[in-house]
C-alpha cells in the first residue's frame, strides 16, 4: 500500500515522498480548517482565512516530517540506516534498511519522534504566547500547531504496534524479559487492543452520537492500525524464520541463457517457445553479459527479429541488479520489490553466475519457510 508515492527530495541521504493518500489528506484538512476559521473569526476575510489555513497546513506537514527526521537521526547514529521517509493519510513512516538488534537502539529510535513532537508543541506554544497580540491569525497559527503536535506525541505513544509506543513498549518488554518474540507479541496484542477499542469508539460515535462522518473516520483508522499490527507482526515473524536462508540456498542452479549473437527470431524459436520461460541470462555462467525478458522483444518491430540481436534489446550487466550468494532472503525480497524485478542473478565475487532467483519461487519459499514450525 506503500507503492503510490511522488519523491519531494533527499535530505542527507534518506529518501523523501509523500503517499497519494496525503494530498487528500490536505485537501480536507485545508477544508476543514478554512470553515472552521471563517466561524471562528468572522470577521476575518476570506484570503486570510485561506492562507492561514494554507500555513498551517504546510507547517503540520513540516513537523510530520521533523517527527520522522527524529526517527531517522536516532536511527544513523546508532548504526540502523534510513532508506527512506513516506508521508502518508495518517502520519508518517521512516523505512529502516534492517531491524534494530539491542532494546536500547529501538527504545531511543522510538522515542526520538514524539520527543520531537512535544518539543515542537512547545516551541509553537510559546511562539503563540509572544505573538498574541500581534496580528491575530499568526498566534492562531502557531497556537493550533502547538495543540496538533502535543496530539500528534500522545496519539503516537499509544503502547500497540504500528504506534511509536508500541515500539517504545516492545523495546521495555525486550530489555526485562531478554527475549525479543515475547516483545513482539506483547506489542501486537497492544496494537489489536488499541485498534478494537477505537473501532468500539468508533462505532458508539456513529450510533449513540450520531456522529456519521467522525464514526466512520475513526472506524477506518482502527481498520488501518489493526492491519499494520499484524502486518508488522507477521514481518517480524519472517524476519526471525528467514534469519539463516540466504542467496545460495533460494538460487536456481541453472537459469536458462542465450548468446548475445543470437538473433531475436532464433531466441523465441529455440529458447523462449520450448521452455516457457520468459527471461533468460545473456552470455554465460562465467560472464553473465545482461539480462532479455519477452518484453524486450516489444522494442523491436516483429519484421526486424531474425536481423536484430539479443545484446541489441538485453537490459547490459551494468544496469543489472544482483546479489551476492550470502545476501539474505529479506534484503533479496525488498530489493526486488523495490525495484519491482521477476529476476536477479546471484553473482559471485569474481563475477561468476551461481544461478538466479525467481520472485515467485523466492515468494512460494517463504510461505513455505513461514508454514514449517521450528
Ligand atoms: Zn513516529
Amino acid at each position: 500500500m506503500f507503492k503510490r508515492v511522488l519523491v519531494l527530495g533527499h535530505i542527507s541521504g534518506i529518501r523523501i515522498q509523500i503517499h497519494v493518500s496525503w494530498v487528500f489528506i490536505l485537501l480536507l484538512l485545508l477544508t476543514a480548517m478554512s470553515t472552521g476559521f471563517h466561524y471562528q473569526f468572522p470577521e476575518w476575510t476570506l484570503p486570510m482565512v485561506v492562507g492561514t489555513a494554507a500555513v498551517t497546513a504546510l507547517l503540520f506537514f513540516v513537523s510530520i516530517l521533523a517527527h520522522e527526521l527524529g526517527h531517522s537521526v536516532v536511527a544513523i547514529r546508532r548504526g540502523v540506516p534510513v532508506e527512506s521517509i513516506t508521508l502518508f493519510i495518517f502520519g508518517g513512516l521512516a523505512q529502516m534498511g534492517g531491524d534494530t538488534e539491542r532494546a536500547d537502539d529501538e527504545f531511543w529510535i522510538a522515542i526520538a519522534g514524539p520527543a520531537v513532537s512535544v518539543g515542537l508543541a512547545l516551541i509553537f506554544g510559546g511562539l503563540a504566547l509572544v505573538t498574541a497580540g500581534w496580528y491575530e491569525p499568526v498566534s492562531v497559527v502557531m497556537g493550533w500547531l502547538a495543540f496538533i503536535n502535543l496530539v500528534v506525541a500522545i496519539f503516537n505513544l499509544i503502547p500497540g504496534f504500528p504506534l511509536d509506543g508500541g515500539r517504545v513498549f516492545r523495546a521495555l518488554v525486550w530489555k526485562f524479559t531478554g527475549d525479543p518474540r515475547r516483545a513482539v507479541d506483547a506489542a501486537v496484542r497492544g496494537g489489536r487492543m488499541v485498534a478494537y477499542l477505537l473501532f468500539g469508539f468508533g462505532f458508539w460515535n456513529l450510533l449513540v452520537i450520531g456522529n456519521l462522518i467522525g464514526g466512520v473516520w475513526i472506524m477506518l483508522i482502527a481498520w488501518f492500525l489493526l492491519t499494520m499490527a499484524e502486518g508488522q507482526g507477521r514481518m517480524y515473524e519472517m524476519r526471525e524464520r528467514l534469519v539463516d536462508v540466504q542467496a545460495r540456498d533460494l538460487a536456481d542452479p541453472e537459469p536458462p541463457f542465450v548468446s548475445p549473437d543470437a538473433s531475436i527470431q532464433e531466441w523465441i524459436d529455440q529458447g523462449v517457445l520450448p521452455g516457457g520461460c520468459r527471461s533468460f541470462l545473456v552470455g554465460e555462467p562465467e560472464r553473465v553479459q545482461g539480462l532479455v525478458t519477452l518484453s524486450d522483444s516489444r522494442k523491436v518491430p516483429r519484421e526486424q527479429w531474425v536481423t536484430t540481436r539479443i545484446a541489441d534489446i538485453m537490459t547490459p550487466a551494468d544496469s543489472l541488479s544482483h546479489v551476492g550468494p550470502d545476501t539474505q532472503a529479506e534484503d533479496i525480497l525488498r530489493l526486488m520489490s523495490e525495484h519491482n524485478l521477476n529476476q536477479i542473478p546471484v553473482l559471485e565475487e569474481s563475477g561468476r553466475a551461481i544461478g538466479w532467483i525467481d520472485r515467485q519461487k523466492l515468494l512460494r519459499t517463504i510461505e513455505i519457510h513461514m508454514e514449517v514450525k521450528r
